[in-house]
């Protein structure tokens, strides 16, 4: 790897830039995203940044449960990140699309249409957990530029007392994972 290649995966590593896409949800893990940005939880002191065009992006996070209103604009979106680029789907919506599930207005989850790097369970997530999975999609996407090979999804643990039931958190931490090491 060149010295110009090193320093792209140093800075992808260290400040990851990432854009903000709602699929449909009810906004409550758009809030928690934004929440994990601004100065209580201040990812943004640690290099993250909101960026507004997908194509100054690296890290594609996306909220909501795919409406197919939703499903031409995430692809487009995606196609427009430019390489090596990570998914990060936020809340337990874009993984099972939960509450929503027998919805005749989505056309969920998300993997059936962009591969997803890191899923952050929470119906909403919290901040911290928002974070640590965005820290897991800039270590993805720095191992893939310096390697260029595939890598597994992860799924992230769940932060705090998730949801009593009604959501899909648990679901996705049991199925997901073991979809991983299928
Ligand atoms: S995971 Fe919960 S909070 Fe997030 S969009 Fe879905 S219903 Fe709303």
């Amino acid at each position: 790897m060149n010295l110009w290649n090193k320093l792209m995966c140093y800075s992808r590593r260290h400040s990851p830039w990432l854009f903000h896409m709602n699929g449909g949800s009810c906004n409550g893990c758009d809030i928690e995203l934004i929440a994990s940005l601004t100065p209580r939880y201040d990812a943004e002191q640690l290099g993250v940044r909101l960026e507004g065009s997908p194509r100054h992006a690296d890290i594609l996070c996306i909220t909501g449960p795919v409406t197919h209103n939703a499903v031409n604009a995430i692809k487009t979106v995606y196609d427009q990140v430019c390489g090596p680029k990570a998914v990060v789907a936020i809340g337990s919506c874009p993984a099972t699309t939960n509450v929503f599930i027998d919805s005749r207005t989505l056309d969920g989850p998300l993997n059936r249409h962009v591969p997803v790097d890191v899923f952050v369970p929470g119906c909403p997530p919290r901040p911290d957990a928002i974070i640590q999975g965005v820290a897991k999609a800039a270590e993805i996407l720095a191992e893939r530029a310096s390697k260029k090979l595939p890598i597994a999804p992860v799924v992230m643990p769940l932060v705090g007392p998730g949801c009593n039931g009604a959501c899909s958190c648990a679901a996705i931490t049991e199925t997901k994972n073991e979809e991983v090491q299928a």
